[in-house]
């Protein structure tokens, strides 16, 4: 038996740890086509210390991320190979958690006051309403069809709405989701001192172990092979496929599924049409249509779900993030003084009344192994890109790594020092056009199951597929959907853990309720 998995990120190579680990399946039969240049997806990050880093996304996470941490347990860490990914994350946390000092920032630069939620009494009745609605029945429904104007202007919607880019025009299904599935953290939201995060950038603490893991078993990581379609047997009453159509660098080849071979397709990713600008240019558009393949196969059978409700709605689904390589300008010290905190524990600041809505976080030292002693980090985003900036009159898509870093100084007030952290500072701005689009307002059937109905064959893993109760945008969620996969697949091995459920316990509830109070 083969194994076929198309998309070189976290869900393929989960997929491919356990079609080895809980399969059976020698690692040498097992294929990975990744259409970039390396494995990691969404995790990867790129650049040196010299051209300036660029993490297109940054990761958090907690402990209840039953799958992921289930795979991290039997993956060596990079640092130290006597022990897992899994103990070096959980060892570094315990040493160096985030503490929030400085959640959120007014437009006078003041640091607000923690702990209250400010979510009046008619929305957090709206909000128990949603919980308690049935996902069929939010269906095509918006976040803002479901509360008051007034709880855009809460503090709760402010630091939930930067933590996980949520707009107010975003699915009322996906937030119903994240609220029960996150429950268990709401009374620490100002604090989030229950993130974990990895020692170093997640793609050299995660994917390079793992890419590490696999290769030592024999998996094959095809680059630059883009899975143009998926051929499928004429039986319409099942799902079969046959063959993989895959343009290797400008030649086309189709790879037969033999009887009994498997296809696991990763078919879509939010970093799809990702550009990066520099200090002196904002990030050109993207060209091309990324999600060729999934809507090639939604032709094909019902079961496939809805590509276009999610890959055309960009207006909504829109991202800018940037990073900042610092080679020793005055902003560490200024930073430091003004969250109380030194880097790496000072969690997330957001700049409340930015245009933008601007995120920051600095990471610890180093974050990238080999990171010189005297290059720092730190990162941001901005959830509203279209809207022009407070300083800088334009939209943050159209600005520059400048320009951002000016926009950023200016809402913490530091601009008597802008110069200097301007000159010595790298800022290189990334846009993802779809990276928000798992919060699109949705129907359930517009993203297909893991295993469609009727596949013998195919299964659909990563970001895009359908899992009741779990959240996507997670690293989780694409682990889970391809155990899932397996399990299903190959009827081999045990099933995922179950999805954690912390609003069954009345703790929580407790608990909770008493957050909101405030
Ligand atoms: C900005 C941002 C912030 C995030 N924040 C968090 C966070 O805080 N916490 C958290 O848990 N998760 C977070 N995530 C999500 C997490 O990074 C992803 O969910 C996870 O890495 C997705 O893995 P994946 O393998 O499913 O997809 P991806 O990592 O997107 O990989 C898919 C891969 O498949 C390839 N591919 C797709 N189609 C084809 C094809 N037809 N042929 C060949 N190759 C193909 C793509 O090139 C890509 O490399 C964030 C993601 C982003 C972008």
């Amino acid at each position: 038996m083969k194994a076929h998995l198309v998309g070189g990120g976290l869900a393929s190579m989960a997929a491919a740890a356990y079609l080895i680990r809980e399969a059976g399946v020698p690692g040498s039969d097992i294929f990975i086509y990744e259409r970039g240049d390396g494995p990691g997806g969404s995790l990867r990050i790129f650049g040196d210390p010299t051209f300036g880093y660029v993490y297109p996304g940054g990761r958090v996470f907690e402990r209840e991320y039953r799958c992921a941490f289930d795979l991290f347990s039997f993956i060596p860490a990079r640092t130290d190979p006597e022990h897992s990914i899994k103990d070096e994350i959980l060892d570094f946390n315990a040493h160096f958690g985030w503490d929030n000092r400085a959640r959120l920032i007014d437009g006078d630069g003041k640091i607000l006051p923690q702990g209250p939620m400010g979510v009046r009494f008619s929305d957090r009745l709206n909000l128990l309403r949603v919980l308690l609605t049935p996902e069929r029945k939010l269906q095509g429904k918006r976040i803002q069809d479901c509360v008051s104007p007034a709880f855009f202007i809460s503090e709760f919607w402010y630091i939930w709405s930067s933590i996980m880019a949520f707009r107010p025009r975003h699915g009322a299904i996906e937030m119903r989701r994240y609220m029960l599935r996150f429950m268990h953290l709401l009374p620490e939201l100002w604090s989030m001192t229950f993130i974990l995060r990895t020692k170093v950038n997640q793609h050299q603490a995660i994917v390079e172990p793992l890419a590490n893991w696999l290769a030592d078993r024999g998996v094959s990581f095809l680059v630059n092979s883009f899975v143009s379609d998926i051929l499928l047997d004429d039986a319409p009453s099942s799902i079969a496929a046959t063959a993989l159509r895959i343009d290797q660098e400008g030649h086309e080849r189709e790879v037969p599924v033999g009887d009994g071979d498997l296809v696991f397709a990763t078919h879509g990713s939010p970093v799809f049409g990702m550009t990066m600008g520099s200090m002196d240019a904002p990030p050109p558009a993207h060209g091309g249509d990324p999600w060729a393949l999934w809507r090639r196969l939604a032709k094909k059978r019902t079961q496939f779900g809805n590509p276009s409700a999610i890959a055309d709605h960009i207006e909504d689904s829109l991202w800018v993030s940037f990073t900042v390589t610092d080679r020793g300008s005055p902003f560490a010290r200024l930073i430091e003084a003004f969250t109380g905190r030194e880097a790496g524990r000072g969690g997330l600041v957001t700049f409340r009344d930015s245009n933008w809505f601007i995120t920051i976080t600095r990471f610890h030292h180093p974050n990238v192994v080999d990171q010189p002693a005297d290059v720092f980090l730190w990162w941001g985003y901005g959830i509203y890109p279209e809207r022009p900036g407070n300083f800088i009159k334009k939209p943050m898509v159209e600005c520059s790594g400048a320009e951002i870093l000016q926009e950023v100084l200016y809402h913490l007030k530091f601009q008597m020092d802008a110069d200097d952290i301007v000159k010595s500072s790298v800022c290189i701005p990334c846009l993802m056009p779809y990276a928000a689009s798992l919060f699109l307002w949705r129907m359930l059937t517009d993203r297909p199951k893991v295993v469609p109905e009727g596949s013998t064959n195919l299964a659909f893993i990563g970001q895009y597929c359908e899992q009741p109760g779990d959240v996507p945008f997670t690293m989780e969620y694409s682990v889970r959907s391809a155990r899932t996969a397996v399990h299903t697949l190959t009827n081999k091995g045990r099933p995922p853990p179950p999805i954690y459920r912390g609003y069954l316990d009345p703790r929580v509830l407790f608990h909770t309720a008493w957050a909101f109070q405030k």
